[in-house]
């Protein structure tokens, strides 16, 4: 990954969500409900190879459902 005109990142950690929000499109996904979760090491080896990005924003699905938000986080925080 090459530093280029990339300004931030977008990680989709879950599509998992325990709320319906009349404007969201996930509420009618079928992976809504998936347990799928992009793996952690997954997102290290991002972060790792896109140190030269300033801002990554983490979404789902509802992010705090994410099982391992507290780890991510962590490892990010230790890299800024
Ligand atoms: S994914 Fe976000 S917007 Fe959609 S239902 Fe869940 S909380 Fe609401």
């Amino acid at each position: 990954m090459k530093a280029g005109n990339i300004l931030y990142l977008s990680l989709k950690l879950t599509n998992r969500c325990n709320l319906k929000c009349a404007m969201c499109g996930q509420i009618f996904s079928p992976e809504r409900s998936s347990k799928e979760e992009l793996e952690l090491a997954a997102i290290n080896k991002i972060l790792d190879e896109a140190s030269f990005v300033k801002q990554v924003y983490l979404f789902g699905g509802e992010t705090l459902l994410y099982s391992r938000l507290l780890e991510c986080w962590s490892c990010y925080r230790t890299e800024m």
